[in-house]
């Protein structure tokens, strides 16, 4: 597995595509949250980790196939609109949630789960992104970037990178940045 695969609405995963090492997430949010078994086992040690500090954190969203990354872009265009689509969701074969590296956060408060632009501020979130990289996590979308990622700020999207996600963290860099970089 390449864990440094770069996806992107330039850089697109083929239709047929499917990680071969995808394991359930055994989330508690719903059944059958299938991850890269690397990513399920790097999520579970720093949810560990979440939890001594009284966080409650799980896995909303991880792997996402072509087809169903296809229905719910079609469904939002025809939705919203072509632009509010465009601007708010990967078009299939873009999104990196194909690849089982990526994953959207939960939040558990007494029981009930909060998820995206709810749990910006929240305690949690704001842990997740400053010790994330320990566990090979970045914050996928940051506030800012969105140039370069060509994603609005998703707070909640962290992707699975290894070994680099500590390199990313300090030195303030995108997934994008690193690969430009790497290549010169
Ligand atoms: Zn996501």
């Amino acid at each position: 597995m390449d864990y440094l695969v770069l996806v992107n609405r330039d850089n697109l995963l083929s239709k047929t595509y499917i990680p071969n090492n995808l394991v359930n997430s055994l989330s508690i949010y719903r059944d059958n949250i299938m991850i890269d078994n690397k990513v399920k086992r790097m999520f579970s040690l720093m949810k560990l980790d979440a939890l001594k500090h009284g966080y409650e954190i799980d896995i909303m969203s991880g792997y996402r196939s072509y087809k169903y990354q296809d229905n719910i872009y079609n469904r939002l265009i025809r939705d919203k609109g072509f632009n509010y689509a465009f601007r708010h969701i990967a078009p299939p074969g873009a999104s990196e949630h194909q690849t089982g590296l990526a994953v959207d956060v939960c939040v558990y408060r007494n029981n009930k789960c909060y998820i995206e632009y709810e749990i910006c501020n929240f305690d949690e979130i704001v842990w997740l992104h400053k010790n994330a990289h320990k566990y090979g996590f970045i914050l996928r979308y940051p506030e800012g970037m969105e140039e370069v990622t060509g994603y609005n700020y998703e707070p909640w999207h962290f992707r699975y990178v290894g070994n680099i996600a500590s390199y990313l963290y300090f030195n303030k860099l995108t997934l994008e940045e690193y690969i430009n970089l790497s290549k010169k």
